[in-house]
């Protein structure tokens, strides 16, 4: 019997929507590539950080990996640590990318990017939504079954949470770590001067549960604040899209076909054929279906339907955020010990907005560094590599890293282009930010170092990573109403030029807002799939 609902990829995007048409008892069909490395998770002990380092004779396999290409940090996904780095296996070959001015991380893991997201979740507020062009009434709904879902500390009330987290329920937020809390502390004492350069700070929303959530196998439990989050997922108080695949596949109505690629789809006068390689043995087959919903990640989705729709040899557009990190010494910190018990990932957000009516908002996720290892910061040091090293660990219990995301628009300079070159189809990537615009991330960049300043955290230096590296991303379709218009998709989604295939991640996205997107991408998948839902019981 051919699937109701066909879902490519189980991303954050994939796995909500398929969830969705799952509830509502239709034939689900997941299709993805499905990578993952569960030996390297079971290898890692129970334990905090600090602990770990000190006890466990094993701990190079999971902390270190293959520390050479690390230390070079040229591969995309050099930066993912070993239990992670299945993420971007075989990502080059299966998907080929030319981009000499943009590193474009993909993933054909199970639960794609979100399988090492740091979990920082946002709303986007009226003006972003309507930009992108998404409803805003039918998303504040979204927005808090996603909430309910997956579970979100976050403060009710502060600075920034009217900005940040608009969606409910929410989980209480977790105690600030030592090094935070004095950024924190520093920010009250001086609000009226940090407010007055534009800058708003908060405790970070995050999908790390602060409470136990869910029941039987799908209970998740509070982060037992070991330092671990890098490394391990043993409590799964961080929420991985793994978890809702693990839940919705054990329905009877969803079938997961892993290890498979989807290459193109042909829509016909019933429906869908989708067409897919199995990775490992090169076959081929043809999947049908009512509906396809292609959630293959902005990239993926984007190849799939440029390929499938005969948009060859053409520019179409392409959006990342602009990211840096900012590495400060925070001062009240020098000379401080620190508390073991923290979750490492970002523990304050930041709203920044120059002053005048409408103006973007950029966002700063401020996190202490431990976990992470001396020597990946090292080496970016403006320092011999000792004398780095010597100098890390004299500031650790101090050092702050603040990453700024700042947002993106369309411009002429930033393009994909898919080509049939060797048969099977090959994107090209040219992405370069026009003066104007280099100007304006260079100007808020500098106002951000001086409400840091104003906070105590002195910036040792600003590090600009490149295109393409802050993992956000969207284009090269467009949510408008021109039915005509062959990158054209409805508000929920759907293909104009070819109606029974919807998008249901950020491949028509036509603004990326700053804030990390995929709180939005989740809430926008179940939106795209109940519509899907809604036609198939019509039809
Ligand atoms: C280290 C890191 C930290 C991050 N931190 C944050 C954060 O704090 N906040 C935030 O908002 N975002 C963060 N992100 C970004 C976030 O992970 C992505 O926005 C999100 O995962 C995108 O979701 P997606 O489902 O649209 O696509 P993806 O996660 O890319 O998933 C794509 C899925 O499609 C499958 N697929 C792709 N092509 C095919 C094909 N041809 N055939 C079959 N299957 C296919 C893949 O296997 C995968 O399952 C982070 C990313 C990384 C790597």
């Amino acid at each position: 019997m051919i699937a109701d609902v066909l879902v490519v990829g189980t991303g954050p995007s994939g796995v909500h929507a398929a969830s969705v048409c799952a509830a509502r008892g239709l034939r689900v069909t997941i299709v993805d590539v499905g990578y993952d490395d569960e030996a390297t998770r079971a290898a890692i002990p129970a334990g905090n950080f600090r602990e770990l380092r000190r006890t466990d004779a094993g701990q190079s396999r999971y902390f270190l990996g293959n520390l050479a290409a690390d230390i070079a940090g040229v591969r995309v996904g050099a930066q993912l640590t070993p239990p992670r780095q299945f993420i971007t296996r075989d990502a080059e070959t299966l998907a080929p990318i030319d981009a000499p001015t943009f590193a474009a991380m993909q993933s054909f893991a199970a639960g794609g990017l979100g399988a090492g997201w740091g979990a920082g979740s946002y709303s986007y507020n009226d003006r972003e939504l309507a930009e992108i062009g998404l409803p805003v009434a039918a998303m504040t709904a979204c927005y808090n079954d996603v909430a309910a879902a997956i579970g979100i500390a976050a403060p009710e009330h502060d600075d920034t949470s009217a900005e940040l987290n608009r969606f409910r329920p929410l989980q209480p937020p977790h105690e600030l770590d030592t090094n935070c809390a004095a950024v924190f502390a520093a920010y009250e004492r001086r609000r009226a001067r940090v407010r007055g350069l534009g800058l708003a700070v908060g405790r970070a929303p995050g999908a790390i549960l602060s409470a136990p959530l869910g029941s039987g196998a799908d209970t998740r439990d509070a982060n037992p604040l070991d330092d671990m989050d890098f490394y391990s997922d043993a409590s799964r108080s961080v929420y991985r899209p793994r978890y809702t695949l693990e839940a919705i596949c054990r329905l009877p109505n969803v079938t997961r076909r892993s290890g498979a690629l989807v290459t193109h789809f042909v829509t016909g006068a019933t429906g869908v054929d989708v067409h897919v390689r199995d990775v490992r043995t090169g076959a081929t087959e043809v999947l049908a279906c009512r509906r396809l919903v292609l959630a293959a990640g902005a990239i993926g989705t984007s190849r799939i339907a440029l390929r499938s729709l005969g948009i060859i040899d053409r520019d179409v557009p392409i959006l990342s955020n602009a990211y840096a990190y900012v590495p400060c010494v925070n001062l009240a910190m020098l000379g401080r010990p620190a508390r073991t018990e923290r979750h490492s990932l970002a523990q304050l957000s930041g709203v920044f907005a120059e002053a005048g009516a409408d103006r973007d908002n950029v966002l700063l996720s401020i996190f202490s560094y431990r976990s992470l290892l001396l020597f990946k910061l090292v080496k970016e040091m403006p320092l011999p590599p000792q004398l780095g090293v010597l100098t890390a660990r004299l500031l650790l219990s101090a050092l702050t890293i603040v990453g700024v995301h700042q947002p993106d628009r369309r411009t002429p300079h930033k393009t994909m282009r898919m080509s049939l070159r060797d048969g099977a189809g090959r994107l090209a990537i040219a992405y370069q930010a026009d003066a104007s615009e280099q100007a304006g991330i260079d100007r808020r960049l500098a106002t951000i170092r001086r409400a840091l300043r104003a906070m105590g955290c002195v910036p040792m230096g600003t590090i600009l990573p490149g295109h393409g590296s802050s993992i956000h991303y969207a284009g090269a379709f467009a949510i408008g109403t021109d039915r005509s218009d062959p990158l054209g998709t409805d508000a929920d989604g759907a293909l104009y030029a070819a109606p029974p295939v919807s998008i249901a991640d950020s491949a028509n996205w036509r603004f990326l807002p700053a804030k990390g997107l995929t709180m939005t991408l989740m809430a926008n998948a179940r939106r795209v799939a109940a519509a899907v839902c809604e036609e198939l019981t019509h039809a």
